[in-house]
């Protein structure tokens, strides 16, 4: 489905990214962990063309996607929930839900967008009780929800999510998780980047390990679970 091959990223002389390769598999959650300025989130950013990579390609379905430009990126069925969320937050839940389908709504299909807002609804109850509260009011756990919908709007190939568990409590990055898996039974597919490893690795069908800008381990999540070094470094052995 996504298929990242040997990207460099620079920020100025600096290297931020060195030869990263990975690929996320239809129906997969694959979980993406490093410490903080690993670079996950160059990785991301590159992925959607919101930065010049030096070399190596990006493949969503096999068409090479590393050209273009971040809208026909999204265009073509990579969705974001960034970190932050970054809602639009004076607007209520429904202008949000709206605006994840903004492509979907101008192309005709505003019948079939009225039936996911029914659908996103019924995974995410408390939105629809809070449908017309304006997104920043929300609650940390409720904006991460409304960003995972606001995404799913876009009915995308891939999730790319960056962190959705950081600055909430742990009862609410349970429910959070719970909710990925179930949309992942669904069908859904997502590239899980977070630092919290032993949520995204309990979650997850595959991992991979980053440090200082470079993939240093790839396996099932299961077993990265047991793997020494991601015990030691992420898991508190
Ligand atoms: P975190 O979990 O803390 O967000 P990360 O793994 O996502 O960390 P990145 O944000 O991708 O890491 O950062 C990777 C490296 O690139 C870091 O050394 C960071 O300082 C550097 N970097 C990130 N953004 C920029 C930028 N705009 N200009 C210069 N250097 C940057």
């Amino acid at each position: 489905m996504l298929e990242v091959t040997n990207i460099d990223v620079f920020y100025g002389n600096i290297q931020a990214l060195r030869r990263v390769s990975l690929h996320v598999n239809q129906g997969e959650i694959v979980a993406l962990i490093g410490a903080n300025g690993a670079g996950k989130s160059t990785l991301m950013k590159a992925m959607v063309g919101l930065l010049p990579k030096k070399s190596g390609s990006i493949c969503l379905d096999g068409h090479p996607i590393t050209p273009l430009p971040c809208s026909e990126i999204i265009r073509l069925g990579v969705a974001v929930v960034p970190e932050g969320r970054r809602l639009f937050a004076p607007l209520s839940v429904l202008d949000n839900l709206n605006l994840g389908a903004f492509l979907r709504i101008t192309n005709g299909f505003k019948k079939e967008v009225q039936e996911d807002l029914k659908t996103m609804f019924q995974i995410f109850p408390r939105l629809e009780e809070r449908k017309h509260q304006s997104a920043g009011t929300l609650s940390g756990g409720e904006q991460q929800m409304l960003a995972i919908a606001r995404a799913l709007m876009e009915r995308p190939k891939v999730l790319l999510m960056d962190e959705p568990s950081i600055g909430l409590a742990p009862l609410i990055v349970k429910e959070i998780f719970e909710i990925i898996r179930r949309l992942k039974e669904e069908g859904n597919t997502f590239l899980l980047i977070e630092q919290n490893a032993r949520m995204a690795l309990k979650v997850s069908d595959r991992g991979y390990m980053m440090e200082l800008g470079r993939i240093v381990l790839e396996d099932s999540s299961e077993a990265l679970l047991k793997e020494e070094s991601v015990q030691k470094s992420y898991l508190g052995a």
